[in-house]
């Protein structure tokens, strides 16, 4: 399977190369020439596989060549033994819903799925090409401990993750700087989230920097991540239809970036029998603004209890976008550009219309969050996150519908406190955090200071390849 770029600017590449790339290098996102298709048979067949040999079967078309099939189905095995429930993403009903548990990984939150087989994926088409990856990034809590997490011990890749020094939960923060690997760099900014953005963006439009220090990214445009993604909605299908190609099933997806209901959409356009995807937005509602009006028009950032999905612009979007306009590169990079320069961006009415086919979106605020939550409590017993309960309340409408449940209640407490009055017991894999080891630097928000740093580390890093 070759890769080409939304924006149309690049030759096809293979999936290893489309992986590495991250990001196309036209500026655009990379997707497949062609997306592959189920049959009726597959579904079937598919439906009592574990996790792992179902994402075997989904990848393998997509990842064509690239990669052996005794290694995909290696990398996969390793990507999640260090998950903590045997079936990787179970199913769980909560009154008469059904939730479908994304948060068993290692920092208990639904990126593990897609960061832990990313750091496999990285580890050996590294090893195979003789090459280095450094990553830097920015976090503002749960991509960090998930990118960390993903790459800690490879010996190929170095990690720098940044954050706001004392703007983020003891909990999240505990869980990046207790990773003592000697890959792995946490460094507290003396600053806010955006200022560790900005010094990221600064030091990777530092050509020769970049170039000599092999940085790459870590965020949600990789295709491997979306791929990853996929797999448990065919998981969740397979459980509750028994693998009757004739039976329809809807989620609720809370998304920011479109990264998770992105990958609800590929597994739509594949085949899998999906009647609605619920799109829920908190405050921060570019996405269901789109939905419900067609325009596409940046907004500011609001701070609310369901912090991972308080973006401004969601990064996956261009990847819808393409197939919403035909597949037509040239109108893309058009509308693209466009937006760049107005913040915002309208279809017209035949698409509009294609939009509302494809989605169902609400967004949901804080207090209706809170709400959720409680009222999942009261009548169950069972603790939601803050995000979860956004797609819960996106819901309401769709008692069948799966929602996804992206985090482990104990990673958003004090939101529970606040909606329920108790506080969700700690899953094992982020028990004893407060009583481990820690190591961690503190520094300037000066990007001179941070590439300074860089450069020194790895200047002194034996793997690093110079
Ligand atoms: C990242 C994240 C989301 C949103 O994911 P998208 O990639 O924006 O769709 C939802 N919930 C949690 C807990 C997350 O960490």
């Amino acid at each position: 399977m070759n890769y080409i770029s939304t924006r149309g600017g690049i030759m096809p590449v293979n999936f290893a190369d489309a992986v590495l790339m991250g990001l196309a290098t036209d500026g655009g996102l990379l997707i497949p020439e062609s997306i592959p298709t189920v049959t009726a048979d597959q579904l079937q067949n598919w439906a009592g596989l574990r996790f792992q040999a179902l994402a075997a079967e989904i990848m393998r078309p997509f990842i064509g060549d690239s990669l052996p099939d005794e290694v995909i189905t290696d990398l996969i095995e390793r990507a999640y033994a260090n998950f903590n429930h045997p079936e990787i993403t179970p199913l769980h009903q909560v009154g008469q819903r059904q939730l479908l548990e994304l948060f068993h990984g290692p920092t208990a939150a639904f990126k593990d799925i897609a960061l832990q087989w990313l750091g496999e994926l990285f580890d050996y088409l590294l090893t195979q090409n003789d090459s280095y990856l450094n990553i830097l990034g920015a976090t503002s809590g749960d991509t960090g401990s998930a990118a960390i997490a993903g790459v800690s011990g490879k010996a190929r890749i170095n990690i720098f993750i940044l954050y706001p020094h004392g703007r983020i939960s003891p909990i999240q923060e505990r869980q990046m700087t207790t990773v003592t690997e000697p890959n792995v760099q946490t460094i507290a900014v003396q600053g806010t989230f955006d200022d560790a953005q900005r010094i990221v963006k600064t030091l990777f439009s530092d050509v020769q920097f970049k170039t000599r220090y092999q940085l790459g990214a870590v965020n949600s445009i990789n295709w491997a991540r979306i791929l990853a993604q996929t797999v448990y909605y065919f998981y969740a299908w397979g459980r509750v239809s028994g693998g009757n190609p004739d039976h329809r099933v809807s989620f609720a997806v809370p998304t920011g970036n479109f990264g998770d209901v992105f990958a609800g959409y590929l597994a739509k356009r594949m085949g899998l029998p999906i009647e609605q995807l619920i799109l829920a937005t908190n405050r921060n509602a570019i996405l269901t603004r789109f939905v419900q009006t067609g325009i596409y028009a940046a907004g500011d950032v609001y701070q609310t209890l369901s912090p991972a999905m308080d973006i401004q612009i969601a990064s996956n979007f261009e990847r819808y976008l393409y197939y919403l306009l035909d597949e037509n590169a040239t109108a893309v990079r058009t509308a693209l550009t466009n937006f760049e320069q107005e913040r915002r961006l309208i279809v017209n009415a035949t698409q509009r219309r294609q939009v509302n086919k494809d989605f169902i979106a609400c967004a949901v605020d804080d207090s209706e969050t809170l709400a959720q939550m409680q009222a999942v409590y009261d009548d169950t017993g069972y603790f939601i996150c803050p995000h979860t309960a956004v797609g819960m309340h996106a819901a309401a409408n769709y008692p069948d519908a799966i929602c996804l449940a992206t985090a482990h209640p104990a990673k958003f407490n004090e939101a529970v406190q606040i909606a329920t009055g108790q506080t969700a017991p700690l899953p094992l894999s982020l028990q004893g955090l407060m009583n481990k080891p820690t190591r961690q630097k503190t520094l300037a928000a000066d990007a001179d200071v941070i590439r300074q740093y860089l450069q020194t580390t790895l200047d002194n890093t034996e793997n690093y390849n110079d």
